[in-house]
């Protein structure tokens, strides 16, 4: 299809990870990207204009100035749409070559532009920049509309998907033409005209009320801030927080009283410090009510009403709920799969959880505590179990995770083990930002195969977490080789020092290393189905399965090693960073299920129900699921679950521990087979990395590990379950 993909935009979220050597500064005079924006430059002079003729068309930062990126998507979008416009009109009978190559070659100055644009606007943006962004994300909806909803073109496209079978189409190319239909008839192509613009009512209205509960969200949490007026309730909060508490009353213009903002999540980190357990109990109730006090921003009336808008637009595409027009396309497939899995989850989850409770109950008891465990209770008495357990000191750990060595002795080495790539650092290729490096990276046999970026320091102009993207995306029928980056948010060392990482921080690095991998790996033809650009809950697949090879004891031997004494880490702390990774695992794995399957409740609703009631509904899933546990309650609760009502999860929350399964039972394959070899990284490339999304994702993995995935490694992994003998990790 014509690569609409980038309109949606966002391929990977994860947690915050890279970060930078203390030698960086000096070994990178690359050019910078951030020159003064240029008053609006001229057609001749926009260096998006033509094909970059930089090494593998890398975008040339050094030329690129702010003013560029908006003439470039402007005219990107109306070229691209001349260009749909011709195939549409072709007077030719729809043929694949007529039809299907040019939309894969239309679009390549959008794509030009908006790959730079949307890699600044995340990782070194500005104000000028956030102004374009928010005057040309409705123009790129709207486009994207033109080419869904453009007739006479999806009558082409619906013509070849119809005689596909007889075409002797090659299996990618096969893939592509169902794909793509797919697409058109997912966003409404098929329907009447009454119906399109039925649905399009429907989106507005949908789209509107998002808008709204994230607004009311916002002004729910700032609201819902605890506020007290005796500093002895906040006994226990380090000194630093305290004096964040005092600011932030005064901010509100509570001058002599504390205020504690609330988090978007329903535990509240001050919930780990606070001895006095009436103020817990006041801050955990303040975020667990937040939404739901009446008044303008309530949020429940809101999100009962986007559940029918949503039931309503898959009823008129022809499914029977949301979630299932959602997952139709997804790994999954169908609501009731996702929903299984997370119910084999539900009972190693909860009673993993039912033994962290039992521990926590014992220390209450031990300090004649004289109450049962509530939710208010658990991060802070979690707190002291930890504590007593395995009581790690990050200043002991982060001398061994130098940067440098992670980057270069640690995911690099890995990826050297497994693939036999190699690294080289290249000077001479232009960045966003002066401590941007790239790397060329080198094939088994020694041919250049990719750029690697990375962008590892925090800054105030960028985007929270850690990600991957591409610059340029692999195709053949382009001829383009991948072009990709990691960002990240470490902090920064003073110049002369070295930068340190948490262990978090290092597994963060092989996460997003993975991203890159399915990213430089692609060997696809058409750009649409290459690379990263998968499902949903298969693209954490390759990024969750790399972060195991950040504890394999042959790589982890080989990074983790002091920067000043150059020893390697003690087995004693090797042991004790391995026992802390399971702390809290019956909680955390807890929270996340009870979530997710609230998220598929809500989307799994006919359009024929009644309206809900949000909070009888919340409590009856919840109930009907066995995971209402009074002291593990929902990660985030129905009325301030942004991720499903404001931000594009809808049906989508369960992807995050179905790909964790995906990757537990994936390394599994490494295990049974002899590990860390050349000859199971070449197989796990050729099968599944360099594929993109060119086959059914299901069968991609059952060809590979040779069966269904199985939830067991998971919970062994994930601590919820005990290894069997001899199976140690
Ligand atoms: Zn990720």
């Amino acid at each position: 299809m014509p690569r609409l993909r980038l309109l949606v935009i966002a391929t990977s979220i994860a947690m915050a990870a890279c970060s930078q050597s203390s030698n960086d500064n000096q070994s990178t005079p690359a050019p910078t990207a951030s020159a003064p924006a240029a008053s609006a430059s001229t057609a001749q002079a926009n260096p998006f204009f033509a094909a970059s003729t930089l090494p593998f068309q890398a975008p040339p930062f050094d030329k690129i100035h702010e003013g560029d990126y908006q003439p470039a998507i402007e005219e990107g979008m109306r070229q691209h749409l001349a260009e749909i416009e011709k195939i549409a009109d072709n007077p030719e009978s729809p043929t694949f070559d007529n039809t299907f190559i040019p939309m894969e070659k239309s679009g390549a100055l959008l794509d030009r532009a908006m790959l730079a644009f949307d890699t600044v606007t995340g990782a070194n943006t500005s104000d000028a920049l956030q102004k374009v962004q928010e005057t040309e994300a409705p123009r790129l909806a709207a486009h994207r509309d033109a080419i869904y909803l453009n007739d006479k073109l999806f009558q082409r496209v619906e013509a070849i998907y119809n005689q596909r079978d007889t075409l002797k189409l090659d299996p990618e190319s096969l893939r592509l033409v169902e794909v793509t239909y797919k697409d058109f008839v997912h966003n409404g192509a098929k329907l009447s005209a009454d119906d399109k613009a039925r649905l399009k009512d429907l989106n507005k209205e949908e789209s509107t009320l998002s808008t709204q509960f994230t607004n009311k969200l916002l002004a729910a949490t700032k609201a819902g801030a605890l506020t007290v007026d005796d500093a002895a309730k906040l006994k226990g909060l380090p000194e630093g927080d305290l004096a964040a508490a005092a600011q932030a009353a005064k901010d509100r213009k509570l001058d002599g009283k504390w205020t504690l903002p609330l988090q978007n999540t329903t535990q509240q980190p001050a919930l780990k410090d606070l001895d006095d357990r009436a103020t817990r109990e006041a801050l955990f109730k303040a975020s667990w009510d937040r939404a739901e006090h009446g008044g303008d921003n309530d949020t429940r009336a809101t999100i009962e009403r986007i559940a029918q808008i949503r039931a309503e637009q898959a009823k008129l595409l022809g499914y029977p709920t949301f979630a299932a027009w959602k997952l139709e396309d997804q790994m999954a497939k169908t609501p009731e799969r996702a929903i299984d899995f997370m119910q084999n989850l539900v009972p190693a989850a909860t009673a993993r959880a039912g033994k962290e409770a039992a521990d926590i109950q014992q220390v209450i008891d031990q300090q004649h505590g004289g109450f049962k465990l509530a939710a208010w209770d658990w991060q802070r008495y979690a707190e002291q179990v930890r504590k007593a357990k395995y009581d790690l000191d990050e200043n002991q750990i982060k001398p061994y995770f130098e940067l440098d060595n992670v980057l270069q002795n640690g995911v690099f080495y890995a990826a050297n083990q497994l693939y036999g790539l190699t690294f080289k650092e290249r000077h001479d290729i232009p960045v966003w930002q002066p401590d941007v490096r790239v790397f060329e990276v080198f094939d088994k046999d020694g041919t250049s195969m990719a750029l690697f970026y990375c962008d590892y320091f925090k800054r105030d102009n960028k985007g929270g977490g850690a990600w991957m993207s591409n610059l340029v995306e692999q195709s053949t029928l382009l001829g383009t080789k991948p072009v990709v980056f990691n960002v990240a948010n470490f902090t920064k060392p003073a110049p002369g020092q070295p930068a340190l990482l948490s262990f978090d921080d290092v597994i963060t690095m092989f996460h997003e290393f993975g991203h890159a991998l399915h990213g430089m790996f692609a060997d696809t033809k058409y750009p649409s189905l290459s690379g990263a650009n998968t499902a949903r809950d298969f693209v954490e697949f390759p990024s969750q399965f790399n972060e195991h090879w950040a504890t394999n004891p042959k790589v982890f031997a080989h990074y983790a090693i002091n920067y000043k004494t150059h020893e390697p880490m003690p087995q004693a702390l090797v042991d004790k960073i391995k026992q802390a990774r399971h702390f809290n695992s019956g909680y955390d794995m807890t929270e996340l299920v009870a979530a997710a399957l609230l998220d598929m409740g809500w989307h799994t609703l006919p359009a024929d129900a009644p309206k809900k009631d949000a909070d009888k509904f919340e409590m009856d899933v919840l109930t009907k699921d066995k995971i209402n546990l009074s002291y593990v309650p929902p990660r985030y609760r129905s009325s301030y679950f942004q991720h499903i009502w404001g931000n594009g999860y809808a049906a989508g929350y369960y992807a995050y521990l179905w790909t964790q399964m995906l990757a537990d039972d994936g390394f599994e394959w490494f295990k049974e087979n002899g590990g860390m070899t050349r000859a199971n990284g070449d197989r796990f490339r050729k099968m599944v990395l360099s594929r993109g999304n060119t086959e059914d994702l299901a069968e991609m993995y059952k060809a590979w590990r040779g069966k269904e995935p199985s939830v067991e490694p998971m919970l062994i992994d994930r601590g919820l379950k005990d290894a069997p003998e001899g199976n140690e990790k």
